[in-house]
């Protein structure tokens, strides 16, 4: 991937952006870390070929603010991240050129990358491809495209094949669950909800926890404070705050200590709310979050019940 590279210098000698958020290079052997790259002698520690269990949408919203212009390279999960993330007023795009880059199936062997149905970062201003040909897919893509040299190419989008390969590992992993009834369901989930040790782990790492006072502290005595396992109130609060959004990025599952499926949780209901809303999260800024989207009028309708 040394044509993302070669973007990425250009963008920092042209004065395009102020840095260029990526993942790079620890001390370690295979250690990943994020960093906000200012200098060019620097791009050099860009990983491009690995996988990262941070999200650079997050660290964007959280610490770099509205104001600054930068780059951010990363994989396609974090690029619709970063459109959910703006659709929620904590980034501004207009400031962000995402430069998506495409995951190869199957590559990854964690169950949510195995699931997954975004592979390539269509959504993103720039998308680059495995062989190395670069889409331009916005206008912000295109003013990137004197910056580099790599074969400009139409914007690709995943292959059937990949597709369904993504769609069988749902049928595996969510088939027979699906098939429980819902109190054999909440039995199951509530078994590994008894493993948890409220480390805060999953809500610090899901780009889509960004409430800075968050329901499930304890001084908004709503989750009991103290005693481990907490009161299952704290993984259906979150549930209900973000399921309907789930980009099945897999940062939550990646996070826990206690190996508790998460990701397999919020994905799976997140299918079950597309059925109804068909709302497919990350790829543009038009279409919002149906259940922040409910009005008063429409919860009074019949059959829209809360419990
Ligand atoms: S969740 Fe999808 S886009 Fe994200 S790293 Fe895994 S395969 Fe790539
Ligand atoms: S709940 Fe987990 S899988 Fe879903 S967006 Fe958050 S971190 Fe990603
Ligand atoms: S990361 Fe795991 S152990 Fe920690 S709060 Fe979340 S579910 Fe519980």
């Amino acid at each position: 991937m040394e044509k993302v590279k070669a973007l990425v210098r250009e963008m920092l000698r042209s004065g395009l952006v102020e840095g260029v958020l990526a993942p790079v290079k620890g001390l370690a052997e295979g250690d990943i870390f994020p960093s906000l790259i200012t200098e060019e002698s620097e791009v050099d520690r860009i990983v491009l070929d690995s996988y990262y269990p941070f999200s650079l949408a997050k660290l964007a919203a959280k610490h770099l603010g509205k104001e600054m212009k930068v780059g951010l390279v990363g994989r396609t999960c974090d690029v619709r991240a970063l459109i959910e993330l703006a659709k929620r007023e904590q980034v501004d795009l207009e400031q962000v050129y995402s430069i998506g880059i495409e995951c190869e199936a199957g590559k990854f062997p964690f169950p949510w990358c195995q699931r997954c149905e975004y592979l390539l970062p269509s959504m993103a201003d720039v998308s680059f491809y495995l062989d190395e040909a670069v889409s331009l897919n916005t206008k912000k893509g295109s003013e990137l495209a004197p910056l580099t040299d790599a074969q400009v190419v139409e914007t690709r989008e995943m292959s059937k094949e990949a597709k369904e390969r993504a769609l069988k590992r749902q049928e595996e992993d969510f088939g027979q669950l699906a098939q429980l009834e819902p109190e054999e369901r909440l039995k199951y989930w509530f078994g590994y909800f008894d493993r948890c040790i409220k480390c805060y782990g999953c809500r610090n790492a899901c780009p889509l926890c960004f409430c800075k006072d968050c329901y499930l502290q304890p001084h908004k005595l709503i989750v009991k404070p103290g005693g481990n396992p907490p009161d299952k109130l704290f993984h259906l609060i979150r549930l209900i705050h973000v399921g309907d959004s789930c980009l099945g990025c897999g940062r939550c599952e990646a996070a826990c200590p206690m190996s508790i499926p998460i990701s397999r949780l919020y994905h799976m209901l997140y299918k079950e709310l597309f059925v109804v809303f068909h709302y497919e999260p990350g790829l543009d800024l038009s279409s919002l979050p149906p259940l922040g989207m409910i009005t008063e009028e429409e919860m009074k309708e019949p059959g829209v019940e809360l419990a």
